[in-house]
């Protein structure tokens, strides 16, 4: 009889994307990939292999026409054919009819089956130069995950709950499946892909769930097995020795105290600075969560509701009801302040797999938020209709993303207008004098800002995509990391030429991208005149304390030397300096 060796302790550097310690066992997933066991089935089971295939078939193309329906009878050419598309290729009876065949001759059970044949068919396309083949591979690849999650029943595993401290490990998590993990209790995350400031990052900080990024390392890292991750340092330790283990334990019981008791415990909301300007905090959320209550006995405002959520969350868009009651149970919790509701911004990675949104090269740079919405007019008219509804306390505002030309506010306020009237019509209160104001996250709004401050209530800065398309950089990219910095002078430009019209129109402007949490940043923008900042629950205790130490006009004349001589060397210099100096 052979010894066995003990499994070999590893460690891996990553990149640190949301703070924590778990100190638990893996869990390898595999998200987008296909790859289905091939079981031989006996003779009498193949009718009910092909019953399942019909059935999971049939039940992809009832998703398919729900989608469709609620994304709108209305819905504009794009939409619908994109529908139909999907449609079509999930309802080729030729096709199923050739499975079935395969299925009673090989008796193999029949999402094997199905899916070697699909690649069969997309194999080819996906390698073709031609960028119209790709696209229809991806398309038919996701119509294919569909009908073999219906398949594997996939719907009712889904809502299993993971063993506590369960680390998932995969190559990468779209931000619905970040979420969705995070209600079936997953302790953490190793992934190979994605950034500090993709929106599964910005997911898991606001959920307080630990996740560190290792490149291809995760494929490396075995299926339950023990493991460490230190989210906070970046961190992951497979195999770790009873010593790291006690180690790292002890370490997370000291991580801080919880955020509720910090925030609890602050005295002056809002804080103002040394020198009496009042600052107003508030937080960015994305669905009912765990500091909410808190957040609201502190009268600490909503300053971006991510409603994209509710959809990424389920796989449809809710009805209007659905959403009457989620804007309405918000408003009244935040009754005492405001809750800026943001419109649906689905697109680039905020998509479900196997989702309605047809592939793009460049996502990033296409269908997404107000665009997609603008032509989507039935999904968007019933969002404005229950945010309107849930007006009736007069705390709502409403936000609309990835504003890029003045037409689009238009088209958006026409709509808000027309939907104003039929409520008046129908004897449906509301707030008539709801604010509407605009994401500023495009370099063509903020170059525009002068001309789109006349048109709305408000601007809020999104500085996670304004960073990304102004620098050229993927937020969801690992490379050129120095180069995505909201703090390089050409975001700070576009920044500045934001708040100058904003203060011109006599309007306000917040920023809510994740610089507006960061301690380092906050002085330049109260320089540059801003009031209100956005930011993920855990960073509010923090900004508070930060503010009443600050001057504003120190504050001041540091940002006019900065934006005087910019360089992206001074700008982090005369920072670095100024807290040096706050420290004294
Ligand atoms: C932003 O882009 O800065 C922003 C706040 O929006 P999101 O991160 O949801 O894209
Ligand atoms: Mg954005």
């Amino acid at each position: 009889m052979g010894t066995t060796m003990p499994d070999r302790r590893r460690i891996i550097k990553g990149i640190a994307v949301s703070s924590g310690i778990v100190v638990g066992r893996t869990h390898l997933v595999l998200p987008g990939d296909i790859s289905v066991a091939e079981v031989v089935v006996p003779a009498n089971e193949v009718p009910r292999e092909i019953a399942a295939l019909k059935k999971a078939v049939d039940d992809t193309v009832g998703d398919l026409r729900r989608l469709r329906s609620s994304a709108g009878k209305n819905a504009s050419g794009p939409v619908t054919k994109i529908f139909d598309a999907l449609l079509l290729i999930a309802d080729d009876q030729d096709f199923v009819g050739k499975v079935v065949d395969e299925i009673s001759t090989r008796r193999r059970n029949a999402g094997f089956v199905y899916n070697a044949m699909v690649q069969q068919v997309t194999d080819p396309l996906k390698t073709s130069k031609d960028q119209y083949m790709r696209q229809m591979a991806g398309e038919v690849d996701a119509v294919a995950r569909r009908v073999l999650s219906h398949l594997s029943g996939f719907g009712q595993v889904s809502k299993l709950k993971f063993p506590s401290n369960t680390v998932l490990v995969g190559k990468s998590f779209a931000p619905g499946e970040t979420l969705g993990y995070r209600n079936r209790k997953a302790a953490g995350l190793v992934v190979g892909e994605g950034g500090r400031n993709s929106h599964m990052a910005l997911i898991a900080r606001s959920v307080m769930m630990p996740v560190v990024v290792v490149d291809e390392n995760w494929a490396q890292i075995p299926h339950d097995c023990p493991i460490i991750i230190d989210g906070t340092a970046g961190c992951v330790i497979v195999h770790p020795s009873d010593n790291d283990i006690a180690d790292y334990q002890s370490k997370s019981k000291k991580v801080g105290l919880a955020l509720a008791t910090r925030i609890k415990s602050l005295t002056r909301i809002p804080p103002c600075t040394s020198d009496g300007v009042d600052i107003t905090v508030m937080a960015n959320l994305e669905l009912p969560g765990p500091a909410d209550d808190i957040l609201s006995s502190q009268r600490i405002p909503v300053g971006l509701y991510r409603t994209e959520f509710l959809y990424l969350e389920s796989d449809q868009f809710p009805d209007e009801d659905q959403q009457y009651e989620q804007y309405l149970q918000i408003a009244e919790k935040f009754e005492d302040t405001t809750v800026i509701l943001r419109t649906f911004d689905l697109g680039a990675d905020k998509v479900r797999t196997g989702d309605f949104v047809p592939h793009e090269d460049n996502p990033a740079l296409g269908w997404r938020g107000i665009r997609m919405m603008l032509e989507m007019d039935a999904v968007f008219r019933t969002q404005i209709r229950a945010m309107l509804r849930a007006s009736v306390h007069k705390n709502l505002r409403i936000l609309l993303p990835m504003i890029s030309d003045l037409t689009e506010v238009d088209k958006a306020r026409k709509m808000i207008t027309q939907v104003m009237a039929e409520l008046r019509q129908s004897k449906k209160p509301f707030d008539p004098d709801i604010q509407v104001g605009v994401m500023i996250e495009v370099p063509a709004a903020a170059l525009m800002a002068d001309q789109l401050a006349p048109k709305v209530d408000f601007f809020s800065i999104g500085t996670n995509d304004l960073t990304q398309y102004t620098m050229s950089v993927d937020r969801n990219s690992t490379r050129a990391l120095d180069l995505y910095n909201p703090l390089h002078p050409a975001v700070l430009t576009l920044m500045k030429i934001t708040i100058d019209a904003a203060h011109l129109h006599k309007i306000p402007v917040s920023i809510c991208g994740e610089i507006a949490g960061d301690p380092a940043a906050l002085p330049l923008f109260i320089g540059m005149g801003v009031r209100e900042f956005s930011m993920g629950p855990a960073k509010i205790f923090d900004i508070c304390r930060l503010v009443n130490r600050i001057d504003s006009r120190e504050a001041l004349s540091m940002t006019n030397s900065i934006m005087a001589g910019l360089s992206t060397a001074s700008v982090k210099r005369k920072l670095e300096s100024f807290a040096a100096a706050l420290e004294k």
